[in-house]
């Protein structure tokens, strides 16, 4: 294999406004995850970095709605997320934030550094600007048409649905994500990165030096993009939260996130080689480091364009020598969704299979969207778990284990000689690791993991065959090879599988007391002893069929897998009929905050508690009852449009409150004195505001 000197494996920094879901882990952690774990075990210097994604406007709207601050947002779902890491075995060398000192730092001197080396360009434009909330609308504070694909719920920093980044203006029949008002456009100075000058650069790096090793998906991407003509991009904005743009004069604007995001792969890099006492330049600026990003397909032209024209004006940075995006991973047939609350979001994954870790890594790499979308189905997942895991990998563990137990107390037999079918069976083990490291070093993770499977089958079949607890009432001698050439495949197994299923490879090395466990390996990356070891123990199996000698003592079986039942599935099914249901009456939609009621406004209001004492439907009007209702000052006459909630029987005796100075008016000839408040469950029925407790006498005054 090709062997640069070091590895720096960043994968997509997830962005803080909400926890991860299975599509985040699909389609960069644990592919990220695999590469990074392969390459320590083949002896490479790997930094596998990450962080959180903590700037940029979702954040602050998220913020402003449930009146909190954007810090609060980030540590919140800063915490959760780095644990989701932890709990699913992602082994990031180090895991940081960008709202972290070193992040400010690094991202603030690398934008001085191109502004003093004259790399960006100054623009005064007119930008859209919402006068009733006070602020400019940069990115996901304005909504409205792709100019590109005719999508209506665009962002004006990216579309989507058809993934095309733009500027905010240009966006058609743009509104306030703030507060639904027409934008106007307000002049602003900003500063821009002249991507169109690095449009022939970019076609002879990626269009012309990268054709053959880029993903199709992924080159076909950024060959549009470059077709398309590239236009200079804005890298900071008019907004309160991120990083200040250090220069004179641009009080109250920020570097754009996504001029500071990527940056935060270098100083997480930075942040861990301090924590180690190391030197962090040569992980991204020695000609011999193998850089590659892993991301979904949404991030393509940052990490592709973007990104790499940044690190090309700063002049001092290696590029990345791949980038291999992926695809979207949907959910029953649905396209994921964090506000839709459409996922299967990890920390609840492990309420509800604890332990079970490797059965969804295994579950999602042996669908991965690789090369196109694709669907996660729990019934796939319980297949995959089932038919996979516990029938063949789990399967033939159990049967080595306990039968080594059972006949030789647990130690490895000496074999005898062996027969044609032994020998085969160790040829084609042998030829696995260089196959395996073949697929991984071309991304094709799903692939790999397959071809570990095939292991597994491998083991699984040559026991079937042998029958070794048939044998051993005639044939105890043989049994003693049969079980032997077992033995050398289980702890095949145990290293191959470490990359993909690092939980179940570390039990497997316990039980058969083998090699060195993966936790062990993470916490030492750095220590050279081990690296070898480790690299010999992958590299080992293709040459050596002796892995456990004969005398060799292993443990007792444990539990690798254990079978899903149908009752657990369906309960996860039920729980997106729910989430459906819900999304569906909510439309996930939240009315914006109305203008500003002075304290006079409120008070001008007169609000009673009443009780209902009559209600006839109105003749002709499906929406309208008319009822007779106690204000404690009076019986009077209010029309109400709740008749498609409400029978006219079942609400007689209802405690309500009642604005009873609102000026009379006449509906269907009837006239009404006054309204009662009401508001909607999550189904979108009716219900009536009323006093948290009985016996409020009617007429009490409301403030
Ligand atoms: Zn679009």
């Amino acid at each position: 294999m090709e062997s640069p000197k070091k590895y720096t494996i960043t994968a997509a920094l997830p962005y803080t406004n909400g926890p991860i879901h299975i599509g985040h882990l699909a389609g960069v952690y644990v592919p990220a995850d695999i590469y990074a774990r392969f390459m320590r075990m083949q002896g490479r210097d790997v930094a596998f970095v990450c962080g959180s994604d903590e700037h940029g406007v979702p954040i602050t709207i998220k913020a402003k709605k449930e009146g909190v601050s954007p810090q609060d947002v980030v540590d919140k779902y800063h915490k959760i997320i780095k644990q989701s890491f932890k709990d699913f075995g992602i082994s990031f060398d180090n895991y940081s934030r960008t709202s972290a000192k070193i992040h400010h730092k690094t991202a603030s001197e690398f934008f001085k550094k191109l502004y003093d080396a004259g790399k960006f360009t100054e623009e005064t434009t007119q930008q859209l600007y919402d006068e009733e909330a006070g602020q400019f609308l940069a990115d996901r504070f304005v909504v409205g048409t792709c100019p590109k694909c005719g999508f209506e719920e665009s962002y004006g920093d990216q579309c989507e649905k058809c993934g095309t980044s733009h500027n905010a203006t240009d966006l058609i029949n743009p509104k306030s994500a703030i507060t639904g008002a027409v934008p106007t456009l307000k002049e602003t100075r900003h500063w821009f990165l002249p991507l169109d000058q690095y449009e022939n650069w970019l076609k002879e790096w990626i269009l012309v030096g990268h054709k053959k090793d880029w993903k199709p998906n992924v080159y076909g991407q950024v060959k549009s993009w470059i077709d398309d003509g590239l236009r200079p991009r804005a890298v900071t904005r008019d907004l309160d939260w991120g990083i200040p743009v250090p220069v004179e004069g641009a009080e109250g604007k920020v570097l754009y996130v996504w001029f500071d995001a990527p940056i935060g792969y270098i100083s997480s890099t930075k942040e861990w080689a301090e924590k180690h006492g190391k030197d962090w330049e040569p992980y991204w600026k020695d000609k011999d480091t193998k850089l590659v990003h892993f991301i979904g397909k949404d991030n393509i032209v940052f990490h592709c364009i973007i990104f790499p024209a940044m690190l090309k004006a700063e002049g001092s940075y290696i590029l990345p020598d791949n980038v291999p995006a992926n695809e979207f991973l949907n959910l029953e047939g649905r396209k994921l969704s964090t506000s839709k609350n459409w996922a299967v979001w990890l920390h609840e994954y492990l309420e509800e299979f604890p332990g079970q870790q490797d059965v969804l890594r295994y579950a999602l790499t042996a669908n991965a969207p690789e090369t196109k979308d694709n669907d996660f189905t729990w019934k796939d997942f319980q297949a995959r778990n089932n038919n996979e895991l516990v029938a063949i990998f789990g399967n033939f563990i159990n049967r080595v284990v306990v039968l080594t137990n059972k006949y030789y107390e647990g130690v490895v037999p000496k074999p005898g000689e062996f027969s044609a079918v032994d020998e085969q069976t160790l040829a084609e083990l042998k030829a696995y690791p260089a196959v395996i490291a073949s697929s991984i070093e071309r991304y094709r993770f799903r692939e790999a993991q397959g071809e570990l499977m095939n292991v597994a089958r491998l083991g699984n079949k040559y026991l079937a065959d042998e029958e070794p607890w048939k044998l051993i009432k005639t044939d105890e001698e043989r049994v003693k090879t049969i079980m032997y050439v077992a033995l050398q495949i289980a702890s095949a197994l145990a290293t191959l599988s470490e990359p993909f299923l690092p939980f179940t490879s570390e039990k497997l090395k316990r039980m058969l007391d083998y090699g060195k466990s993966s936790s062990e390996a993470i916490i030492t990356t750095s220590g050279v002893l081990l690296e070898e070891k480790e690299e010999k123990e992958w590299e080992q199996i293709g040459q050596n069929s002796d892995l456990l000698p004969a005398g060799h003592e292993i443990g007792k079986a444990e539990l690798l897998f254990s079978k899903i039942e149908d009752s657990q599935i369906v309960e996860q099914l039920d729980k997106l009929v729910a989430t459906k249901a819900s999304n569906e009456a909510e439309n996930s939609v939240v009315e914006p905050q109305k203008g500003i009621a002075t304290f006079e406004d409120f008070t001008k209001m007169d609000l009673r508690v009443g009780t209902i004492v009559e209600a006839e439907k109105m003749p002709k009007a499906n929406k309208l009852l008319v009822l007779k209702v106690d204000t404690g000052l009076d019986v009077r006459t209010i029309v109400s449009g709740i008749a498609q909630s409400f029978k006219p029987e079942e609400i007689i005796g209802k405690k309500v409150t009642v604005m009873v100075n609102l000026a009379p008016r006449k509906l269907r000839g009837v006239e009404s004195e006054g309204m009662i408040l009401m508001t909607e469950n999550k189904e979108g029925k009716l219900v009536f505001l009323n006093p948290d407790e009985d016996g409020v006498k009617n007429g009490t005054v409301i403030s």
